[in-house]
């Protein structure tokens, strides 16, 4: 398998390759140069497999550089019981016939981002050990992602891990999971800044590409292709629990952000998984909504981008979506490339209502959406409570809102949970009058010592404290 990039650079590159970077060197995503297909007979034999071995296996279809013995390994090494709570990994839970949840959220940091990034972790330390090379991770963080990435990487080989996030103000419970971190190759920076100040200098710092080559600097960000083909997996694993033969559609509804996590739906439906629909749930930042809607996209200023009460969705932009729309315009590189560039950076928006591509979205590649308000968030916890005694997070709470206004009859709708509860405490208290419950694992984290440092805004002080932590 060869990966190309959304905006048309003539390079085709191998997965490996592509494990360690960001953006193609255009500016563009990358995405394989076709989906493998999925035939009837090959899901009936997956349908019996254990999590790890339908990773191996859909896994197997994208990556052809590994030895297969060991990527088989690196997948039973990562999707364990020890690790994601329960055999299943991703078990489903009907809420009502024909409405599911599907849990994502019992891992390390219980947040979905556990899924992919656990393997990532185990790829990064698998492909840098073969290299003999090294890596330091510069990232930004409001909360899920930051966590996510440094109980990926914590005590792994090769890697290091620089996590800005703004000072004093993620979520007690968010801080405490990362700054408790005592592992060596760990570091939290607390930015006296907002989370864009931390992004600002990422930026930077990566911008300055002589010390980005000396000191091997990478990032873990949503656009990893890694990430999202981890992803496509559990869709694979809830459509099996959904059903019993292959006849059956299932669709699935996605509290989306960036767009990676429901690209993975799309991938997974493109290489023959019989999904019914994807539906998009967005918050009050419905930048995704309002395309799926009328076939604007619209970016929004900072200015424009709400703080809301399920913080993981406060985007500005879904970075992933050049996949999807690359996709919808018939994999037309040139246009993808102008539309993304020029068109965006000029104008802040495109607007594809006219164009005959956009009907497709809908009819061809299933997509549909809706929004969630800080009242129908609240509404959805209270009554998902009331009537089947489950406490969601507010981010599943959005999915579930926007999945009752798209059930179907005698099609299962799986709704993906994102988070467990406990993360976003201050709204399940306003939404049920008491503390969702913590994992035992978790009992006292506030009060354990932190290890964190504290800085004002300002990216040379962030690479003198990187030179200062590489040998
Ligand atoms: C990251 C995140 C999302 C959004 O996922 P995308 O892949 O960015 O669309 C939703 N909910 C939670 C809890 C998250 O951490």
């Amino acid at each position: 398998m060869k990966y190309l990039s959304t905006r048309g650079h003539p390079d085709r590159r191998r997965f490996c390759e592509i494990l360690l970077e960001g953006l193609a060197p255009d500016g563009g995503l990358y995405l394989p140069e076709f989906y493998p297909q999925v035939d009837d007979a090959t899901l009936t034999r997956w349908r019996g497999l254990a999590y790890a071995d339908l990773a191996f296996e859909v896994l197997s279809l994208y990556i052809d550089d590994i030895p297969s013995g060991d990527l088989r390994d690196l997948c039973r090494k990562t999707y364990t019981e020890a690790v994601f709570g329960t055999p299943a990994i991703v078990p489903l839970q009907p809420l009502q016939p024909g409405l599911y949840l599907e849990a994502l959220s019992n891992g390390p940091t219980l947040a979905f981002k556990d899924m992919a990034m656990q393997l990532l972790g185990n790829l990064f330390e698998y492909e840098l050990g073969r290299r003999g090379e090294e890596l330091n991770i510069l990232g930004a963080t409001s909360g899920d992602t930051g966590s996510a990435a440094e109980y990926a990487m914590r005590g792994k080989r090769g890697v290091r891990v620089f996590m800005t996030s703004p000072h004093g103000r993620m979520s007690p419970f968010q801080q405490a999971q990362m700054f408790s971190l005592q592992d060596e190759n760990i570091h939290n920076i607390a930015i006296e800044g907002v989370f864009d100040d931390c992004q600002d200098i990422v930026k930077a710092v990566s911008n300055d590409l002589d010390f980005k080559r000396r000191y091997k600097i990478g990032t873990v960000n949503s656009i990893n292709w890694a990430r999202l083909m981890a992803q496509v997996v559990y869709y694979f694993a809830g459509y099996f629990q959904a059903t019993t033969h292959n006849g059956q559609r299932v669709s699935f509804t996605v509290p989306s952000g960036n767009f990676g996590n429901i690209c993975a739906g799309h991938v997974a439906r493109m290489m023959g998984l019989p999904i019914a629909h994807l539906v998009a749930a967005t918050n009050e930042n419905d930048v995704l909504d309002e395309f799926f809607r009328t076939g604007t996209y619209r970016v929004r200023a900072s200015a424009d981008t709400f703080e809301t009460s399920s913080p993981s969705m406060d985007i500005s932009k879904a970075s992933n979506f050049e996949r999807f729309v690359f996709d919808l315009l018939g994999r037309d590189a040139h246009r993808t490339a102008s539309l993304f560039g020029p068109t965006l950076s000029g104008h802040g928006r495109f607007d594809l209502g006219s164009d005959p591509a956009f009907p497709e979205a809908a009819s061809r590649y299933g997509f549909l959406s809706g929004k969630s308000t800080h009242v129908n968030r609240l509404d959805t916890i209270r009554d998902t409570f009331n009537r089947f005694g489950v406490v969601v997070d507010t981010h599943t709470a959005d999915g579930i809102k926007v999945a009752r206004e798209h059930l179907k009859p005698g099609t299962p709708m799986v709704v993906l949970e994102t988070a467990l509860p406990i993360k976003f405490a201050a709204t399940i208290v306003e939404a049920l009058g008491r503390e969702p419950s913590r994992p035992a694992k978790f009992e006292g984290i506030e009060a354990l010592p932190k290890r964190v440092q504290v800085m004002p805004s300002d990216a040379d002080r962030v690479k003198a404290y990187i030179t200062a932590h590489c040998p």
